[in-house]
């Protein structure tokens, strides 16, 4: 990846806001892992480290504790399992095994680089990722969704200056995990519409050019969505690729704006409920992917209302805090203490609404489009595939804007009088 020239683009930039990053160098390519240890050395990472890894993923990037050892580096190391929950205290414990090493090299994905990258930046220690597969984007974002209480929030965590991606290894990544890259990727979708209307309905700052960096990854991989099945090393290290770019935008543009909206917090709440019952989840891009695809109906269903009358915010309270129930009151309290509608109006919305409907539109591909090529990449389509019972699901799309204070379309709802939605086929149900 050209980060060079990439990072000069953003130079002078005319939103007026300074995109800088901590990353120093992006490499992906056939037969990587043999290189580990050079490729860290270039770019001046410690060689006392702590490896984090599991089972899975030390088989996937089998050797790569020679390959450190030989190459002149003092390996501390801790194994998990099987990493599925990224949890806020496993981060805590990664951060104090650290404090007798300079750098934490994360082996893996998903749950194994949000607990390190968080870690990273508790112990401010050097981080640094060893890619094993495409299937999520948080490799180079600086916040880590983490588990606390059965309530996930993102934490502000430490972007890696090294990402190595060994596209030989990526590409044998089972079929599950980098169609859930590829779903985590179609959320850029709903992502980058939300980001828009944010700025539109409640004034929030919005870069195009930090919103293209994601654009670029998300058309990278809808380009290649026939090949994400195969054992094709070109198209695992473009989606690589593609999930890396988001999560540089996310650093470069300081949001989450640019890689998430509504779709991954309707994926958080689903979450935080089964966990609460104590159910494990689904991998993140595969439940991200089939939100987006509820969102995206919800958005052009509303997008169809030529002139609606908008009120004051009715949304009902007490329904709010039954749904949620008692375990997470106190943080939906505090999302909602203010509460992001108060930030508009519905004389703004009206003002708004023909550009509004303009932008989602033209933004975002039509369900039938969008469930095509999911299909094609593997891609779960519906509630029922990524273990989310009908009623949960619904839930989710109706009450996830107030785990957050952050304003997404669906947030908005309850401010079109007399709408009637029909929650149920909205959740493709
Ligand atoms: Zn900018
Ligand atoms: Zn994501």
């Amino acid at each position: 990846m050209d980060l060079t020239s990439l990072l000069q683009k953003m130079q002078n930039c005319p939103c007026g806001k300074k995109h800088e990053c901590d990353l120093k160098d992006v490499a992906v390519g056939s037969g990587l892992l043999k290189q580990t240890a050079e490729i860290l050395k270039k770019n001046n990472f410690p060689t006392d480290i702590l490896v984090v890894a599991d089972n899975n993923t030390l088989k996937a990037a089998d050797g790569i504790l020679d390959i450190l050892k030989t190459g002149g580096f003092h390996i501390k190391t801790k194994f998990f399992d099987d990493l599925r929950v990224a949890e806020y205290e496993e981060a805590e414990n990664i951060a104090k095994l650290s404090a007798d090493v300079d750098g934490i090299l994360s082996v893996g994905t998903g749950s194994l680089n949000d607990i390190c990258r968080r870690a990273a930046f508790v112990a401010d220690k050097d981080f640094a990722i060893f890619a094993t597969a495409p299937s999520m984007d948080g490799f180079a974002s600086v916040t880590s969704p983490l588990m606390a209480n059965n309530f996930k929030i993102s934490y502000p965590a430490k972007q890696p200056s090294v990402i190595i991606g060994d596209t030989a290894i990526l590409a044998k990544a089972p079929v599950e995990l980098k169609s859930a890259g590829f779903g985590d990727m179609i959320a850029k979708y709903t992502a980058l519409t939300d980001w828009k209307l944010a700025k539109l309905t409640v004034g929030e700052a919005m870069c195009e050019n930090v919103a293209s960096v994601t654009r670029d990854g998300l058309m990278r991989a809808i380009s290649l969505a026939d090949k994400v099945t195969s054992e094709d090393e070109e198209a695992a290290g473009a989606i690589f690729e593609g999930l890396i770019l988001t999560g540089l935008a996310m650093k470069l543009g300081d949001t989450t704006r640019a890689a998430s909206g509504a779709e991954h917090v309707v994926s958080h709440f689903w979450e935080c409920k089964k966990l609460e019952q104590g159910l494990l989840s689904d991998f993140h891009g595969k439940k991200c992917g089939v939100a987006t695809l509820m969102c995206i109906r919800l958005y052009k269903e509303l997008a169809k209302i030529e002139n609606p009358v908008f009120v004051k915010d009715s949304t009902d309270w007490d329904k709010v805090y039954e749904i949620y129930g008692e375990n997470f009151r106190s943080e939906v309290e505090k999302y909602n203490t203010p509460t992001v509608t108060d930030e508009t109006s519905p004389e703004i919305l009206t003002q708004n609404w023909q550009e509004i409907r303009r932008i989602i539109n033209e933004e975002l591909p039509s369900v039938e489009e969008l469930t095509a090529l999911m299909k094609q990449a593997g891609c779960a389509t519906t509630a029922k595939e990524i273990g989310v019972a009908d009623n949960l699901a619904v839930l989710g799309l109706q009450y996830h804007p107030y785990m957050r204070h952050r304003m997404m379309l669906t947030r908005l709802v309850p401010m079109f009088n007399g709408i009637k939605i029909d929650w149920n086929t909205m959740a493709g149900i």
